[in-house]
């Protein structure tokens, strides 16, 4: 793609953008691209017109913008509308769009080729960063994805146990792994159900699905125990004192295996993730979005002795074409070397500031609001079915959020210029590119929609 092409996105007039080759089709009668009609040219090739379910906007209603690029804390859609972004790819950008560590690590490595199907130093560097940083984690493989990082560490928890049973936890979310799109009943430990069309029953007969913060019995048919330590995935929702305390001393004694799925909470909680905000040390940890700089990545980390189970050295088959890829890699690296101690603490009082805004700007409008937070991880919960100060601590508690609230909010918010994931259920996120000036303004872009919200 040419950079006149590029650069005659946000400005489209009609006559000039046919001279640059683009198609007239995206533009709307005043000469400006529209998300609408972008949006609904995709979907004519592009399932829904998304490549994760989310973005579609099915939760909320209406259209999604569609992102021409992205700087620091914004995005900025085809129309050239700005949003104040708390999307951050999911967690997954935590430094901001296109921060300038990212752009010149991604430039560097791409001069040199972008993967070879063969060992490379970053990839090395890579997984030397992260074993440092998080002591659980004698050996790390790398994938392309936190859904790859969760289908390898079934296979083998599985592998080296030689049981089948897996434990999961209502509300927690692993990726698109067949095995962990199990959906349970409410209350008790019940054996999973297939979570969506296209899991058949057989692939979810060996997954238990329990209620979050509540150690389930694990007996000795159990491989493991798959937790988010913090989940995210459900708003954000804290483990009670005890639980992930007491996860370790069920799996030790019936011989199971402790997996914590980082993808969200590594490298964002802290150099050393939820297991060392929390101090429990999981045998193996999964890890995705920060670890890759905002390119595809994923990663299995844990013990020696259990990591060795994978080929080559051990039974219990991974394999990847571009696994360890030579540009996730350098972006991943990149990353973490901006993530020192002093940028934690500074996004954690981006993250209660965060908070703080919202509580007070839905406060004053009269919506019935509560916020989580842990670390530098946000989440809210809408609805008078919560109470205010009653943060839900399982899944069939944070379902009393009330949806449609959220979604007449977001959509407030949208207008307002500021994008949130689009679903009731989503993490919000600040990353380095939130600074003081941006917060500010997000505070008063709340007090608006809040007040419109209210009306
Ligand atoms: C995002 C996420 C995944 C899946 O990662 P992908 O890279 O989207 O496949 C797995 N587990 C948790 C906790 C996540 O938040």
């Amino acid at each position: 793609m040419s950079t006149t092409q590029q650069s005659s996105i946000p400005l489209c007039d009609p006559v000039a953008c046919v001279a640059a080759g683009c198609d007239p089709i995206v533009c709307k009668g005043a000469g400006v691209p529209s998300n609408v009609t972008l949006f609904e040219r995709s979907a004519r090739v592009i399932p829904g017109g998304v490549n994760s379910s989310i973005r579609a906007f099915k939760a909320v209603g209406g259209s999604p913008y569609v992102v021409a690029r992205g700087s620091g804390a914004h995005v900025y859609d085809v129309e050239g509308t700005r949003y104040i972004d708390l999307v951050q790819s999911y967690g997954a950008v935590i430094l901001g769009h296109a921060h300038p560590a990212i752009t010149a690590a991604l430039r560097e490595a791409a001069v040199d080729g972008t993967s070879f199907g063969a060992p490379t130093p970053r990839e090395m560097k890579l997984a030397e960063a992260i074993s440092e940083r998080v002591p659980s984690c004698e050996r790390v493989r790398f994938m392309n994805s936190g859904t790859e990082a969760t289908s390898t560490v079934v296979r083998l928890a599985r592998g080296l146990t030689g049981r089948a049973k897996i434990i999961i936890f209502s509300g927690n979310f692993h990726g698109a792994t067949d095995a962990l799109l199990a959906a349970g009943g409410s209350g008790v430990a019940t054996l999973g159900i297939p979570g969506t069309a296209g899991v058949p029953p057989e692939a979810v007969a060996n997954t238990i699905v329990a209620p979050y913060n509540v150690i389930p019995d694990i007996d000795e048919t159990v491989a493991a125990v798959i937790v988010e330590p913090v989940a995210a995935n459900m708003g954000v929702v804290a483990p009670v004192p005890g639980f992930l305390e007491g996860l370790r001393r069920a799996c030790d004694k019936a011989g199971a295996l402790l997996i914590f799925d980082e993808v969200i909470t590594g490298f964002r909680l802290g150099p050393d993730g939820a297991q060392g905000r929390y101090s429990v040390k999981p045998d193996l940890t999964c890890f995705g979005k920060v670890i890759g700089g905002g390119l595809p990545i994923g990663a299995v980390g844990g013990r020696q002795d259990i990591m060795e189970n994978l080929t080559p050295l051990g039974k219990v088959f991974h394999a990847g074409t571009l696994a360890g890829n030579p540009m996730a890699t350098a972006a991943g690296l990149a990353a973490l070397s901006q993530l020192t101690p002093d940028v934690y603490r500074l996004l954690e009082t981006r993250a209660t500031r965060l908070a703080s805004l919202i509580t007070e700007a839905t406060s004053a409008a009269g919506l019935p609001v509560t916020t989580s937070r842990v670390g530098t991880l946000v989440g809210i919960f809408l609805g008078d079915a919560l109470g205010s100060d009653c943060l839900p601590i399982n899944f069939d508690e944070a379902k009393r959020t009330d949806e449609k609230l959220f979604a007449r909010f977001f959509h407030a918010l949208l207008a307002q210029g500021v994008a949130m994931a689009p679903g009731a259920y989503e993490a919000i996120f600040v990353g380095l590119g939130h600074d003081d000036v941006v917060m500010d303004d997000l505070a008063e872009r709340f007090h608006r929609a809040a007040l419109a919200v209210a009306l």
